[in-house]
């Protein structure tokens, strides 16, 4: 590999990820003086955290009663019961002070009469346990990423943190199975890079980009957990895919779910409010996963609407225009964008949509990545650490209620920033490098870089996005997993067969496109895989052919290696139910209606 030469870096910590939960990382960790090298592949206000709409959760009860021992219950529930409750305890705890920093820190949120932060209804969030409905979620109008991500943005700039901009991470550094950093290339130049940290926090974001129709960026490639898959560590409960009920059919574009706490309404062709059949008590607001099933049944028994009978109308016209432009109005924009739709006349055309991803990387609720070794299920994999989307920590089990994710990313990325700056001293010493240090990232961007197959990146991309939608769906049944399946380890095969056309090193769009394509194709394999395994149905995983949950057999957590052929290897990891402390008690299983 001589014809390739690295630039060294030293940090005390590395953060790869500008979104959400790597500023939050990224400046906990310059506070507390350690020194930090924060890497994005894109602009950081560019990170789809920018994107999210709705809002945050935490029991602030500016708005009516509210405790967040209630918000544990709901988001336990919601997690039907696949979610960690020790973590997920941490994180409710954790949310209004957290809530109430981002404030201080700047945030613009909406505001109530009497000058505090506004707080909306939102799917799954109720209080006294189920019987009321919480008003829990913080909001910035309809733009609250938006506004979170520029504040903390501006945070970490505040806090001196160094910025490596439009830098695209390639490969970890790994050494006996610890982790050491990081290898980059600098986009604009061609330069590659090592940045050498004692830990190294992947903030990556989701792989949305595995599926055809979905709400995520196109950034959105899981570059993290393919980094994490070649080092030869697991991705953690992987089949769990959300599909929000309200992208706008056709685009794919997000409605947020605000709007039905505005109070907006899905009705199928005879104009029926359905969702009171499916969910009598929450109604338009249960759980994504329940609501994006109830449509698709609806759908099914020809009750869908449009030409083709194939999607939902999303109505907001009778919430009046005033409430419209004063909550919603990204929403009034989007609509009219990409649906042609005036929101305050006519409803959106809207069907279920991939949203978010709730497997991902495992980690402890400190933000340590932990695997399956030696019998030991928590064992921590030193010098790694994930937050965010990436992570699966898991808070979100096998269902994430809406805005739990903007919580979980600020939680989580200043609790990985306060534990690395307990076991990090600053400015330790690095040892040397092992003299291969580099190798795996080197060798795959000289192979793509000259690859000349017959297939162009595009095309594997698109077969790929097109089976997961039609194999990993909504409802998934035996034969069409097994058949997913097969035809996913087919593609993934074929990616031995792509062509990049641009040889050069600068700004080689070509190339990254490819090593992105590499992270999601691993990926999509671990999901379409574990999805097939899983023998029941919970939260975001319907198997038609086994409708109910199995706590018996399946309370545990799917664990997935892939390897350099595509081959998935699985094992398992306890839920954790036990609490943190005594301060709440386990949420015992029980079924889950709303
Ligand atoms: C349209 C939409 C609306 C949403 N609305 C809400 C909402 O209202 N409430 C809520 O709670 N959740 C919402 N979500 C979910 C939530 O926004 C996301 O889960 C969350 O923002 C993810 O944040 P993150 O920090 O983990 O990653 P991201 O914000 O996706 O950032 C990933 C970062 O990693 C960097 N990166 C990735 N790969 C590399 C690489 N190879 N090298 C270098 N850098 C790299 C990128 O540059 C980027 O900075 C929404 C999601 C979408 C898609």
């Amino acid at each position: 590999m001589s014809a390739y030469q690295f630039i060294d870096h030293s940090y005390d910590v590395v953060v790869v990820g500008a979104g959400g939960a790597g500023l939050r990382a990224t400046f906990g960790l310059a506070h507390s003086g350690l020194s930090v090298a924060c890497l994005t592949k894109v602009f950081p206000t560019r990170s789809h955290t920018v994107a999210a709409q709705g809002g945050i959760s935490a029991a602030l009860g500016n708005m009516g009663e509210d405790d967040w021992r209630w918000h544990m219950y709901d988001t336990v529930k919601g997690s039907d019961w696949l979610g960690d409750q020790d973590a997920i305890e941490f994180m409710c705890k954790e949310a209004p002070g957290a809530v109430i920093e981002l404030e201080h820190y700047g945030v613009p949120f909406s505001r109530t009469d009497d000058g505090r932060i506004y707080q909306r209804p939102f799917g799954g969030m109720t209080t006294h346990y189920g019987k009321g409905t919480a008003q829990r979620t913080c909001a910035a109008a309809d733009r609250t990423g938006h506004a979170m991500l520029h504040t903390l943005y501006q945070q970490a700039l505040r806090h001196e943190a160094q910025f490596f901009i439009e830098y695209f991470a390639v490969d970890l550094i790994m050494e006996n199975g610890e982790c050491r950093g990081v290898v980059a290339i600098n986009m604009a130049d061609g330069t590659l890079h090592r940045f050498l940290g004692h830990q190294t926090i992947l903030a990556t974001g989701g792989y949305g980009r595995a599926y055809f129709s979905c709400t995520s960026a196109h950034t959105c490639t899981g570059d993290g957990g393919g980094m994490v898959l070649r080092a030869g560590l697991p991705m953690q409960d992987m089949e769990f895919v959300q599909f929000h009920p309200t992208g706008i059919y056709g685009a794919g574009c997000l409605i947020t779910e605000g709007v039905r706490g505005e109070g907006g309404i899905l009705r199928n062709s005879q104009g029926e409010r359905f969702m009171e059949r499916y969910a009598p008590n929450a109604k338009d607001l249960a759980s994504r996963d329940v609501v994006s099933r109830s449509m698709t049944m609806e759908i099914r028994e020809g009750r869908g609407v449009g030409p083709h009978k194939d999607h939902i109308y999303l109505h907001l016209e009778h919430l009046g225009a005033e409430v419209i432009h004063e909550r919603l109005p990204g929403i009034a924009e989007t609509a009219k964008i990409f649906a042609g739709v005036d929101v305050t006349k006519q409803p959106i055309p809207v069907l279920p949509t991939v949203h978010y991803n709730m497997g991902g990387i495992p980690a402890n609720y400190h933000g340590e990545v932990v695997t399956l070794k030696n019998g030991n299920p928590d064992s921590v994999v030193p010098g790694l650490m994930a937050v965010g989307e990436a992570a699966c920590v898991s808070v979100h089990g096998a269902n994430r209620l809406g805005s739990n994710s903007l919580l979980d990313l600020v939680v989580f990325g200043r609790e990985a920033a306060r534990h690395a700056a307990e076991i990090v001293k600053p400015n330790t010493r690095h040892r040397p490098l092992p003299k291969d240090a580099g190798d795996l990232a080197l060798s795959r961007i000289d192979k793509f870089r000259n690859a000349k197959g017959s297939l162009k990146t595009a095309d594997i991309r698109l077969n790929m996005q097109r089976t997961m939608q039609n194999h990993a769906a909504v409802f998934r049944t035996s034969e069409s997993l097994i058949e997913g399946v097969q035809k996913m380890q087919e593609v993934f095969k074929s990616f031995d067969e792509v062509n990049v056309s641009d040889r050069g090193m600068v700004w080689n769009t070509d190339l990254i496109e490819t090593l992105e394509l590499d992270n999601l194709r691993s990926q999509a394999v671990a999901t379409i895989v574990s999805a097939e395994n899983r023998k029941e149905s919970r939260g975001a995983h319907a198997h038609e052919d086994y409708p109910e949950r199995d706590d018996v057999n399946w309370m545990k957590h799917t664990l997935s290696w892939v390897d350099p052929q595509g081959k998935v290897s699985l094992d398992y990891r306890p839920v954790h139910l036990n609490t943190l402390t005594n301060d709440v008690e386990v949420v015992p299983p029980k079924a889950r209606v709303y």
